[in-house]
């Protein structure tokens, strides 16, 4: 069962060709890893996922529904899609909680009695359950980053995609967020994640797809790319 497909994506930024003829078959519960030099259109592909960047050539379709229409119609289909940045975009002036209360309840009209029992859920998953009514300022980059990754949860997607998540961290507490990142991959969730945590892509990525240039130059299971450098 195909969850995304991408069919001679290309995207130019201006003059800037970024995506050049990309087309790419992930299935439902997939784990996909994208790795590439910086510049490389990693953070392009995956943002066309959820429709933060229009493409401008080609077709993608999540669930066998091409991401295209109406606003009305592409909102539905990004619904499915949720999304993980390397700055966590959490509101400063909002207690974590209200921060995860926020979409689904304005977007998804849940009640705020349900959202809050939602993301109370989410949060003691990702192992931050007790921090609910503090402020981002006072969590650390790891744990705000989990929280970023409850919100996500929250919505309910069936495809989570992760651009460099790790990155913004200092290094004691990039385990901390690598270790929720796994557990949600053997929960069976789709996901793709742009990383350049290569134990990470080791351990648990189906496939690890190479990109330079706006191309995918090459796409291996990790025990192949590993060993063929
Ligand atoms: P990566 O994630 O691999 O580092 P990006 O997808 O962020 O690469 O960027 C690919 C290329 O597109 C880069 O050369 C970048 O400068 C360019 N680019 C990205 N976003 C924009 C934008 N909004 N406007 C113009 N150029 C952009
Ligand atoms: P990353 O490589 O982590 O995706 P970048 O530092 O390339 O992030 O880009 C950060 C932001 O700046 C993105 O929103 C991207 O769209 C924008 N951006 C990147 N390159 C350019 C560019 N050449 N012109 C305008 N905006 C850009």
């Amino acid at each position: 069962e195909i969850t995304i497909e991408f069919k001679n994506v290309n995207k130019w930024y201006g003059d800037f060709h970024a995506l050049k003829d990309i087309n790419l078959k992930v299935h439902k519960g997939e784990r996909i890893v994208i790795c590439g030099p910086s510049g490389s259109g990693k953070s392009t592909l995956i943002r066309c996922i959820n429709h933060l960047e229009e493409i401008q050539e080609g077709r993608i379709y999540i669930d066998q529904q091409e991401l295209a229409g109406s606003e009305k119609q592409i909102d539905n289909v990004c619904r499915e899609v949720g999304m993980v940045f390397q700055q966590f975009n959490l509101f400063p002036h909002m207690t974590i909680l209200e921060n995860l209360c926020l979409a689904p309840v304005w977007a998804n009209k849940l009640p705020q009695i349900e959202a809050e029992k939602i993301a109370l859920k989410h949060l003691h998953r990702v192992g931050i359950g007790d921090q609910a009514d503090k402020y981002p300022g006072q969590l650390s980059g790891g744990q705000q980053q989990r929280v970023a990754i409850a919100r996500a949860l929250c919505m309910s997607p069936k495809i989570l995609l992760f651009d460099e998540p790790t990155s913004a961290l200092d290094p004691e507490m990039i385990k901390e967020v690598l270790d929720v990142m796994v557990e949600l991959a053997e929960s069976g969730i789709t996901m793709i994640c742009v990383t350049h945590e290569m134990g990470f892509a080791q351990s648990v990525a189906d496939r690890v797809i190479f990109m330079d240039v706006g191309e995918i130059i090459e796409e291996k299971a990790p025990y192949e790319f590993f060993n063929n450098p």
